[in-house]
């Protein structure tokens, strides 16, 4: 395996528009709530989710036992993964997407075949999917929208992922699903290898935190429990989760404000004649060609964190949508550095 090291070391007080997080901060609510609730015998007993996973099902609008709360998004693939996946099952995977399919994939020695997304345009390549899905096909990991592209994917192309292989786990990870707005979420009833998970890392600004969801059928999630530690997401998780939730107007205030933000990027590489992949979430990938490297490290000289993917796309870039502010100081730079 190749060791997958994210560059996530000194970015305290610069501007984060690396990793896709939330670029200002969770609700103030969510602070306030883990202050009150953060007692001795809190800290004492092991987690008891009672609370959480009500405040959670109902919110999600599914049954408690239709959900796995996970520590993030990650443990969600992992324990997918373990539940399903054995020693040289097959298992697909769009290149470039979300570093942690093939991990875990990896881990539990899979075959991996991937598609690729294919530039500049990197339109969900749905065609060269179905024709890589075989009989024995154990899980397709896809990511909508897609992280780096962000390309989504039509509810239509999900069920016909789905009708194509009704004997592999299908999850549709939905980490930038507020941003998107379409979700495959009420489709687990219909389908019983559908798998989609959410995050608190994005919208929720609680990347370091750990807090994620799967949803499938109750049948699927007990057999996902059996390989879940019974206490991988804390307290202080759990806790937040609930606040988080129940202060949605600071949650569709952050995403009408990072929605503006990505208009902003889109419009400043336009004016500049950097080509761009269309995106349906927080970011932009950008194409700055032979320049990709040199760029991240001039914005970077001037506290502003992008991300360079250019190794895996040619000359890719990705910029995270925050605020609208943050937005001007990176197009600004931008322009003198180009
Ligand atoms: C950021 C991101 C996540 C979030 O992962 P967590 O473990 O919940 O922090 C999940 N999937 C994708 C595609 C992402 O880009």
């Amino acid at each position: 395996m190749a060791p997958y090291s994210p560059p996530t070391g000194n970015r305290i007080e610069k501007m984060r528009l690396d990793f896709n997080e939330n670029t200002v901060g969770c609700s103030p609510k969510v602070i306030e709530f883990l202050k009150e609730n953060l007692t001795a015998e809190r800290l004492t007993v092991y987690p008891d989710y009672t609370s959480v996973k009500r405040t959670l099902s109902s919110f999600f609008n599914v049954e408690p036992a239709e959900m796995l709360l996970t520590n993030g998004t990650d443990e969600a693939i992992q324990v997918l993964i373990n539940t399903y996946i054995d020693d040289n099952d097959e298992v697909i995977v769009l290149i470039p997407s979300y570093a942690m399919y093939r991990f875990y994939a990896e881990v539990a020695g899979a075959k991996i075949t991937e598609v690729p997304f294919i530039p500049p345009k990197v339109e969900f390549p749905l065609e060269a999917l179905l024709a890589a899905i075989k009989p024995a096909t154990k899980a397709i990991l896809i990511s909508h929208p897609n992280n780096p592209t962000g390309t989504p994917v039509s509810l239509e192309a999900i069920e016909t992922i789905l009708n194509a292989a009704p004997q592999a786990a299908i999850l549709i990870d939905e980490a930038y699903y507020e941003f998107c707005g379409t979700t495959a979420l009420p489709l687990i009833t219909k389908y019983s290898n559908l798998f989609v998970s959410r995050t608190f890392s994005k919208t929720y600004g609680m990347a370091a935190m750990r807090m994620g969801c799967l949803f499938s059928q109750a049948a699927n999630v007990a057999f996902l429990h059996k390989a879940q530690s019974p206490y991988s997401v804390n307290t202080l998780a759990a806790l937040a989760a609930e606040a988080a939730v129940k202060d949605q107007d600071y949650a569709r205030n952050y995403v009408s404000e990072a929605l503006a933000a990505r208009e902003l990027i889109r419009a400043g590489l336009e004016k500049l004649h950097i080509s761009y992949a269309p995106s349906a979430a927080n970011f932009i990938l950008g194409y700055f060609g032979p320049r990709a490297v040199e760029i991240r490290d001039a914005l970077s000289d001037k506290a502003i964190l992008v991300r360079d993917r250019s190794y895996e796309i040619p000359g890719g870039v990705r910029i995270t949508a925050g605020t609208r502010a943050q937005a001007q100081q990176v197009i600004d730079e931008l322009e003198r550095i180009w």
